[in-house]
């Protein structure tokens, strides 16, 4: 696996890709390459035994010309100033892609959560909400979830931001829970969209998702909820992984089972019902007809893609193939359906839980899957039209073609302002 592809330099690549296909200047062009600004902070925190100890944390604006920057705040070992950067250009053209009124940021803590208390967590967070507070913003900068973040982490920040600012004002952060104004369906928008772009491109490619063997890396949030919803088109979720390893069964898991036992041992590895457990690495390569990334960036690097044997590709992580990889799966006409497709229903529901909270009203989760279906379709056709239009080597390539583009007239359209 590839320690090596910086994920700042693949988005970079991906976007002097996708400007072959277009034109536009090598100007412009150069600015949809580096962040705008990027915070980089030293938490000092108290821990549970009176010591006091430092986390260094980061928060990347990357562009702002489609509206406030927007995107999660991770807490892992391997965050880093590129990783975060990468992401939050990454957010730009997943925005940008699905049509909503943001730019793009993202942040981090390098933190393992697992080592720390639920009262050093919060004060950790918190303690990162009172560097982000000047910011911030519900018109500036909007963060929410992302890998080891969730609803009890956004109820914080929300909190913090609140009572330093003396006001109530939820839509500075997505992802709560409902009680503090979070929206129904965001917890399973990520994986409901990875699902809606797999269904779309099975019926693009003239494929029958019914009966197609599926195998999904990860099993967070994004992983989860997608072999849930796959499974519930009629497919059969054949293999499943977490960091522990893979399970593997024939006929196909039930991925709400699957979840049970994760939930009570920690993780899928020891399912009782699987037939077979191996590592990552063989699940990634395993012959199926679809295959769902949906744990960190680099999963696939160009080695491990020789070996790729699934017909289509869908992303639910951001950056789970390297550019080499996505080289390799085009030369062998493996269909690759992008993260900023695959995974913008998280973003899509968050700026849902924007929406309704600016306008302090409830949205039902049947309003909020019916938008989020009509969104992903959307995005889904446009890109397709623009792969046959432009000649893109691959769904990547246009996809990013489309989501430049949208940035590009922003930016023209506003003009310049030294
Ligand atoms: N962290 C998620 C992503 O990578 C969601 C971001 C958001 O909701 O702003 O898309």
């Amino acid at each position: 696996m590839s320690e090596q592809a910086n994920p700042f330099e693949s988005l970079q690549e991906q976007i002097d890709d996708a400007a072959e296909y277009m034109n536009v200047g090598d100007d412009v062009l150069n600015r949809l390459k580096h962040p705008e600004r990027v915070l980089e902070t030293n938490l000092s925190v108290e821990t549970d035994d009176g010591d006091v100890e430092v986390f260094k944390a980061f928060r990347s604006e990357f562009n702002g010309d489609r509206g406030p920057y927007k995107g999660g705040i991770r807490y892992h070992p391997n965050v880093s100033r590129d990783e975060v950067k990468a992401l939050s250009g990454w957010m730009v053209y997943k925005c940008a892609i699905v049509d909503i009124p943001y730019g793009g940021g993202k942040g981090g803590i390098i933190i393992d959560p697992d080592d720390y208390s639920e009262d050093e967590l919060e004060r950790i967070t918190r303690s990162f909400a009172k560097e982000l507070r000047p910011f911030i913003g519900v018109d500036k900068d909007i963060p929410a979830p992302d890998v080891n973040t969730g609803q009890r982490e956004m109820n914080w920040i929300k909190d913090t931001y609140e009572t330093l600012e003396n006001t109530t004002e939820p839509g500075v952060i997505t992802g709560k829970s409902p009680d503090s104004g979070g929206s129904a369906g965001r917890v399973e928008a990520t994986g409901r969209s990875t699902m809606l772009t797999a269904r779309e491109a099975f019926d693009y490619l003239d494929r029958d998702i019914e009966g197609a063997s599926v195998a999904v890396q990860g099993y967070g949030n994004a992983g989860w909820i997608a072999a849930k919803l796959i499974d519930e088109l009629g497919a059969n979720v054949v293999a499943v992984s977490d960091s522990s390893g893979a399970v593997y069964k024939e006929g196909g898991f039930d991925p709400v089972d699957v979840k049970h036992h994760k939930k009570e041992t920690g993780s899928v590895a020891g399912y009782p019902g699987a037939d077979d457990e191996f590592s990552n690495e063989d699940l990634l390569t395993l012959d199926v007809d679809l295959l769902v990334p949906a744990a960190l960036e680099n999963a696939i690097d160009g080695d491990l893609a020789r070996d790729v044997q699934a017909d289509v590709v869908v992303e639910a992580a951001n950056g789970p193939l390297t550019p080499e990889a996505d080289d390799v799966l085009s030369e062998a006409d493996t269909y690759v359906f992008p993260d900023i497709l695959a995974n913008a229903g998280g973003v899509t529901v968050s700026y849902f839980e924007w929406v309704q909270n600016r306008q302090r009203f409830h949205w039902t989760e049947e309003r909020v899957n019916e938008e989020l279906e009509r969104i992903i379709t959307d995005a889904f056709d446009n890109l397709v039209e623009t792969y046959e239009e432009t000649g893109a080597p691959n769904m990547r390539t246009a996809a990013y073609v489309v989501a430049i583009q949208r940035v590009v007239d922003a930016y023209e359209e506003s003009g310049n302002w030294p």
